[in-house]
């Protein structure tokens, strides 16, 4: 059986952020762990810095794609949480078009205890969806949530 908040689109009175109480917001958690439950919000704050290499802006024509690297590090530019709970896929070099691959796992400092948090999407028995099998209609739910309130 499915969750009825599925289709109606509610959220859970579990689902709070641990950090900054929101609700009815989209919220992330650390693998295999049911706590925290992390905001977007909240996870732009204590997220970590990457740094990737710098390549050419050429080259990028054709079928193979051979970034050539400057050898200087760039700092990424933070990121934040899109509407769908996206954020570029800051550490890896940029692909062909320069724009980064986009992740829903998102890297924050977790003190030690957790290094990247995922989507928190309950299932039916009170647990939450296993990230390599997300079910279909818990990651539309999920992903109509707002990101940020
Ligand atoms: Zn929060």
């Amino acid at each position: 059986m499915a969750n009825e908040f599925y289709k109606t689109g509610d959220a859970p009175d579990f689902y709070i952020c641990s950090k900054c109480k929101r609700k009815h917001v989209k919220l992330w958690r650390p693998e295999g762990s049911s706590t925290p439950l992390i905001c977007a919000t909240c996870a732009e704050r204590i997220q970590v810095k990457r740094e990737y290499d710098e390549i050419f802006p050429y080259g990028f024509e054709g079928q193979s794609y051979q970034p050539e690297r400057t050898g200087r590090r760039i700092e990424a530019p933070l990121w934040y949480v899109d509407k769908d709970g996206l954020i570029p896929l800051s550490r890896f070099t940029p692909g062909p078009d320069g724009k980064f691959p986009m992740t829903d796992k998102l890297e924050v400092d977790g003190k030690g205890y957790y290094s990247a948090i995922y989507p928190a999407i309950p299932d039916d028995d009170g647990m939450y969806c296993c990230y390599e099998k997300l079910p279909e209609d818990g990651c539309t739910w999920w992903r109509e949530l707002p990101t940020h309130k």
